[in-house]
């Protein structure tokens, strides 16, 4: 709890119990989570309220969007560097094929030379089978 409120007034966000809620369900999973299943693990949430919490936090640098997928977004948390509107990311996003879970492969890291044209979004997608699931 602590921890989440360390966040958002690091960002300079008023602390409110959604965004608490909402980060700490992304703390305690390890996979990407789409608003279907913080609604699905934090219950009751308000859709509208949801997703408004979520752009805010998506704006902060707080979480980023691993993938969309099927009409849903998952979305996860970003590592300490993320500023406002700025979210440099260049790990892989992984879609397990028999659990579905989406993770961050934030070790592996790809590096690449982008000759000179300057990237906003990385988007590396890679599927198989979790470390779970094997
Ligand atoms: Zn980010
Ligand atoms: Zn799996
Ligand atoms: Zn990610």
């Amino acid at each position: 709890m602590d921890e989440t409120k360390e966040l958002l007034k690091k960002k300079e966000l008023r602390v409110t119990q959604i965004r608490c809620q909402v980060l700490e369900a992304f703390q305690e999973n390890e996979h990407a989570l789409s608003p279907q299943d913080l609604q699905a693990l934090l219950g009751g949430l308000d859709r509208v309220s949801l997703y408004r919490t979520l752009q805010v936090l998506l704006d902060k640098g707080l979480v980023h969007k691993a993938l969309e997928k099927n009409t849903q977004t998952y979305y996860a948390l970003c590592d300490s560097d993320c500023s406002d509107h700025a979210h440099s990311h260049q790990h892989v996003h992984f879609t397990c094929e028999s659990c579905e879970k989406v993770y961050c492969l934030e070790q592996a890291s790809i590096q690449v030379d982008t000759k000179g044209y300057q990237v906003h979004t990385w988007n590396l997608n890679a599927s198989g089978l979790c470390v779970n699931c094997r």
